[in-house]
């Protein structure tokens, strides 16, 4: 790493489909937000590099990419960013889309992220949460949302593996919004629990 201090970051956490990547986008925009979403760092990989196929041999099973290898492709990702000046760790606040999606991940990155907050978007209706991500199937080339059981099987992996999380950072850092609402809505929320932890450098 260029630089030995973790980095300042925002977790957007909440289960696939509850709007992090529609969140993250919005405000990537921001001047001192970077939006990186994990899912998008892997589809960006070469399909047919030897980690490509590894990331769809997971993916493709609604599965979790292996711990070490997700932190790897992370930082390597952000060090080119870095390196390529589109990223500085002085004037920008990470906003983590995907990443940390477990505890192991949570304890690699502790040396590497410093989390300022985190942004938990709560989806309480189950079924409204499998029709979105049916729905967003339909429109992106998602191979791992096109079937009812893949998706299932990523919210049992989000229960299981994701959830417990949250309970890895102190409580006051985690601000609880209702991603039931429209996205204007949740993005009025998320916006007001930001406030204050992200640098004003310009
Ligand atoms: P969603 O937002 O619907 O959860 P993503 O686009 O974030 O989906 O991720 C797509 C896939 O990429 C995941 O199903 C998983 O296989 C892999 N992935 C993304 N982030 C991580 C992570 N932090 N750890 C392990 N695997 C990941």
């Amino acid at each position: 790493m260029n630089d030995t201090r973790p980095y300042p970051a925002i977790l957007l956490f909440g289960c696939p489909g509850s709007g992090k990547g529609t969140q993250g986008a919005v405000l990537g925009a921001m001047p001192n937000l970077l939006h990186l979403a994990m899912g998008d760092i892997f589809r960006a990989l070469d399909k047919t590099s030897d980690i490509g196929q590894e990331f769809l041999s997971y993916s493709t099973k609604g599965l979790l990419v292996p711990d070490e290898l997700t932190v790897r492709v992370f930082r390597h990702h952000v060090e080119g960013l870095m390196s390529a000046g589109r990223y500085d760790p002085a004037y920008h606040t990470l906003l983590l889309d995907g990443i940390p999606r477990t505890v192991k991940q949570v304890e690699l990155l502790q040396s590497v992220i410093e989390v300022k907050r985190v942004v938990y978007l709560m989806i309480e209706d189950r079924d409204a949460l499998i029709a979105r991500l049916t729905k967003r199937a339909a429109k992106s080339n998602r191979p791992d949302d096109a079937q009812r059981s893949v998706i299932e099987n990523r919210i049992l992996v989000y229960e299981r593996e994701t959830h417990p999380v949250l309970d890895a950072y102190p409580k006051k850092l985690i601000a609880r919004v209702n991603a039931d609402q429209p996205p204007l809505g949740v993005l009025r929320d998320v916006a007001d629990a930001l406030v204050g932890c992200v640098s004003a450098k310009i």
